[in-house]
């Protein structure tokens, strides 16, 4: 027996009550929650039918006040899910086959033995209108989904006729029926299928004509298949006009932003050339005055007509230091403003040798102070200017050495460090550390503007720009500068430069 939980209601129609009788045993053998309803005549038939709330309805043919066929047609008229089975041993053939088109489930002839039948085509027919029943929920709800979809959905054929296709489509294209997208086809839907035909996916971004002229940019999604050996088009189409909108706007934005960017850029290279001309020419002029005045010092030192009072040789050399130290100072900012001004041509730089000559210039200072330069061979090959290099890493050098605490001997360990960017490009980092005094974290960035000194002249004496020197070098030569530094526990200074074996040079 087949179990089953929810209670099955049939409507028996037959005249003979001993057939009745049959029909109800043969049911409740196989349901076990069965309520039957006998119908014997018209008046029976429509309460039944008015009242509704059966599940399947078993009737004969022959009956004294109607034919099963109009049961069936009424039936199907009024409940087009309820399965109606014919159980008659007064048919025919024609008779079946006219109610089979009427949608008849099932016909069962009355014979002894045949009876058992019933039970089975019942239930095979219940069975079929749950399916049919559950298939046509599926539709329903697949349907609701693609009216609500904001995303145009259709279908079309390689004769680029539309099948089918939900109201976002239609409102897309501004149709206001499948017909009326179908005539003027502001989508070419053969041409999309031509396409198909070498690529069978495909997505695109494109601009429409809508029904109404306007223009809109849609993103299309489409790809051939195949429905009953038919091709057809599947397609999804969705509105992205206002993104477009959007990113032509950020497109404009940024190029109004970078003319503006140029224009401040070039109108501050221009402001920035004339500053450093400017200086320059300052610079230079000052040497002549302070030649004059160092000079006339000196001869005074030297050939005063009668011999000068201690306190006289005293100013005149404080006269003196001060016009050599004035002469450093406009040396450094010659040297800082040429920087901005030398056209620059990048070369590859062995640091090793670099380092070496510079060393070697830097003897008298180094063996006056009696300090220890460590180079950690080999050091790598730069893309840079051998010119300025020497200027900067000097300028380094110089520092490493004499901002060291009195009475420590200063000493200096130099190294390169290969680094990789994200964009997997070779970089050289050249270190200076030294065993100096250090430097407050608060002043790192500072250190390199130019007349900034951490200390006064007396204790370390100097004009404040050869950092700046060093900045500037390493940014014209497309680098960068930065340091590491405690107070107390020594500097450890850094250069970086594209390397040699990825530079394009
Ligand atoms: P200068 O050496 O002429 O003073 P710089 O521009 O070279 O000028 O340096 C700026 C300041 O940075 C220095 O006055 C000093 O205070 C600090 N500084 C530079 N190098 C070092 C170093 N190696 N150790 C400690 N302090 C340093």
């Amino acid at each position: 027996m087949t179990p089953t939980t929810s209670i099955l209601r049939v409507l028996v129609i037959d005249d003979n009550q001993g057939d009745r009788v049959l029909i109800i045993r043969e049911l409740e053998r196989e349901f076990e929650q069965l309520q039957t309803q006998e119908i014997l005549d018209q008046n029976d038939f429509d309460r039944a039918m008015a009242a509704g709330g059966f599940n399947v309805v078993v009737t004969d043919y022959q009956l004294q006040w109607t034919t099963g066929l109009d049961i069936l047609c009424s039936i199907k008229q009024r409940y087009p899910t309820c399965p109606v089975i014919m159980f008659t041993s007064s048919g025919n053939e024609e008779i079946a086959v006219e109610a089979m088109k009427a949608g008849l489930d099932d016909y069962v002839i009355k014979a002894s033995g045949r009876y058992i039948r019933l039970a089975a085509s019942v239930q095979v027919a219940l069975e079929r209108a749950e399916i049919r029943r559950r298939a046509s929920l599926l539709e329903i709800r697949l349907q609701r989904l693609l009216n609500r979809l904001n995303v145009g959905v259709f279908r079309s054929n390689a004769a680029g006729e539309l099948l089918e296709c939900n109201p976002a489509y239609l409102n897309l294209l501004g149709a206001d029926s499948i017909a009326n997208a179908e005539t003027l086809q502001p989508l070419n839907l053969q041409e999309i299928y031509q396409q198909l035909l070498s690529v069978p996916q495909q997505q695109q971004e494109i601009q429409l004509q809508r029904m109404d002229e306007t223009l809109i940019w849609v993103f299309l999604n489409v790809a051939i298949d195949a429905i009953e050996d038919e091709p057809v088009v599947d397609g999804l189409i969705e509105d992205i006009t206002a993104r477009k909108q959007a990113e032509l706007q950020l497109r404009q934005l940024n190029e109004q932003l970078e003319e503006r960017v140029r224009e401040r850029t070039a109108r501050l290279e221009a402001a920035n050339r004339d500053l450093e001309e400017f200086a320059y020419s300052i610079s230079h002029d000052l040497r002549e005055p302070l030649r004059g005045i160092q000079g006339f010092a000196q001869v005074l030192l030297e050939n005063a007509a009668e011999p000068l009072s201690v306190t006289q040789q005293e100013y005149l050399n404080r006269i003196y230091n001060s016009t050599q130290r004035a002469e450093q100072l406009i040396e450094d900012l010659l040297t800082y403003s040429r920087l901005g001004q030398a056209e620059l041509s990048l070369q590859s730089v062995n640091l090793s040798l670099l380092i070496s000559r510079i060393l070697t210039q830097l003897r008298p200072e180094l063996r006056q102070r009696q300090a220890q330069v460590y180079v950690e061979e080999p050091l790598a090959e730069v893309a840079g200017n051998s010119v300025l290099l020497m200027q900067v890493i000097t300028n380094l050098l110089t520092n490493a050495i004499k901002f060291v605490a009195v009475g420590v001997q200063p000493q200096v360990r130099i190294w390169t460090e290969e680094i990789r960017n994200a964009d997997s490009s070779l970089m050289i980092r050249l270190w200076v550390a030294d065993n100096g005094i250090g430097i407050d974290p608060e002043a790192h960035q500072r250190i390199f503007n130019p007349f900034v000194r951490l200390h006064g002249e007396e204790t370390y004496p100097g004009s404040g720009i050869g950092l700046a020197i060093v900045r500037k070098g390493v940014e014209r030569l497309g680098g960068r500068v930065g340091v590491e530094s405690v107070l107390g526990q020594g500097s450890r200074f850094w250069i970086e430069f594209l390397g040699m074996n990825d530079s394009a040079i």
